[in-house]
């Protein structure tokens, strides 16, 4: 984007940057300029105060007390839900599964969903672009019920390859797992044509959206999600909390994959039921305060505007691409026409963790390493790349740093 389109933009991110406590302090005695936002982002005073408030005012177990705090904890930790809810387009809140995160979620519907309908010879679809998280679940219960991993191969730009959809879903297809965003690429995948592939053949979809829910707004019907897989740390809320949307009729019909209290309607030594949608997943004391936590950041997040912040991410990422492929033996890993918030790039004669290791000490937090998407990796044939990862408080002035401390890396390699 240029210059003008940028400064024409009345997003604020200097004001949205001001309620960060933590982006004021200093590392290695320089200002921090956080861009490893896809690991995790950092979070708002708004969530910071709701922990707080949580704690100072409403702390008890949910669900189960006829006391006054219990029921002001599960009226918070029900808002959270419904928060989840309003974020990912889905009225029915019984859809809405708390988790842990992303990894918690995939592997609920592998080891319930998956483990119920997956049987010798299924046919479970991945892309080359996953998260190991929607990787190593599917070879779990591949494993275990014989059924097979088929990947929709990446070119080089970062893509699917065009066309290889059509070829590699077909009829014995159960499942496609597919990531919404790549957090190795920024690659935003198109998830409504490669849904309706699938569902064509009867197959059910699980996307992952650990990457897409800070920056793409969501309607799960439009992307024909029939699961949805998101992580409350991504979107400035704590860790440690997350959830998986399901449609109701899927969810109704899996079988629990953990027991325990909460997700019983009554047991005995000789039978147990269980209760509805969705307490039948959530067994045990829930992350009450990450709920409560989590439904503060969605309101600041959606308060904000979802496509504000996408427009700011989309204008930052354009003009780091530019200013990173300036500067001499840059390659940026992940040049797909549709991207969401990552620059992952290498550097001739750098080893990736050098450069973070460098940019650490001027204060800059980037990402080195394989990112959990080791076959992303082995197809650009290169060990590790170095990510620089954009939220809705970076600014340019963030990415001027970045290149600055780049530039004096790359002439300190060149010497
Ligand atoms: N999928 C993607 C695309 C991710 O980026 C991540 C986190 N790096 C995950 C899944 C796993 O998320 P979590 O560790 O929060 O469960």
């Amino acid at each position: 984007m240029s210059e003008l389109a940028v400064e024409k933009s009345v997003y604020d991110a200097d004001a949205v940057r001001a309620q960060f406590p933590i982006l004021h302090r200093e590392v290695h005695g320089k200002p921090l300029v956080y861009l490893d936002n896809a690991a995790s982002t950092q979070k708002p005073q708004v969530v910071i105060d709701a922990l707080d408030d949580y704690y100072s005012r409403l702390n008890a177990n949910v669900h189960r007390g006829v006391h006054r705090l219990s029921q002001e904890a599960t009226d918070a930790y029900e808002y959270g839900r419904k928060a989840v809810g309003r974020l990912l387009g889905v009225d029915d809140d019984r859809q809405i599964v708390f988790t842990r995160g992303t990894t918690e979620a995939i592997n609920l519907v592998a080891m319930s969903w998956g483990m119920a309908n997956l049987g010798e010879g299924d046919e479970i679809v991945l892309s080359g672009m996953e998260h190991h998280s929607n990787i190593v679940p599917w070879q779990l219960v591949a494993q275990a019920k014989g059924a097979v991993i088929k990947v929709l191969p990446i070119g080089d730009d970062g893509a699917i390859v065009p066309g290889a959809a059509e070829d590699i879903i077909g009829p014995r297809t159960k499942l496609l797992g597919i990531t919404h965003v790549s957090n190795a690429l920024g690659t935003i995948n198109p998830v409504r044509e490669l849904a309706d592939l699938a569902h064509a053949q009867g197959a059910v979809v699980l996307v992952d959206g650990a990457q897409a829910a800070p920056h793409v707004a969501i309607d799960v019907d439009a992307l024909g999600a029939d699961f949805y897989a998101i992580s409350g740390h991504k979107i400035y809320a704590p860790t440690g909390i997350g959830a998986l949307y399901g449609k109701a009729e899927l969810l109704e019909a899996m079988p629990p994959w953990q027991g325990g209290g909460e997700m019983i309607r009554s047991v005995s030594f000789e039978k147990t039921t269980y209760a509805p949608i969705p307490a039948k997943f959530e067994a045990g004391t829930p992350h009450i305060a990450g709920a409560v936590g989590l439904g503060a950041a969605i309101d600041w997040l959606l308060d904000l505007g979802l496509d504000a912040v996408a427009a700011h991410e989309d204008a930052l990422l354009a003009y780091a691409t530019e200013q990173l492929l300036a500067l001499p033996g840059v390659r940026i890993i992940g040049t797909a026409p549709h991207k969401a918030g990552v620059a992952s790039f290498v550097v001739d004669g750098a080893h990736p963790h050098d450069i973070g290791t460098f940019l650490d000490m001027a204060g800059v937090a980037i990402r080195t390493g394989h990112h959990c998407a080791q076959p992303v990796m082995t197809h650009f044939g290169i060990p590790a790349t170095a990510r620089a990862s954009f939220a809705a408080y970076n600014t340019r002035s963030d990415v001027d740093a970045l290149i600055k401390a780049l530039g004096r890396v790359i002439e300190v390699f060149a010497r």
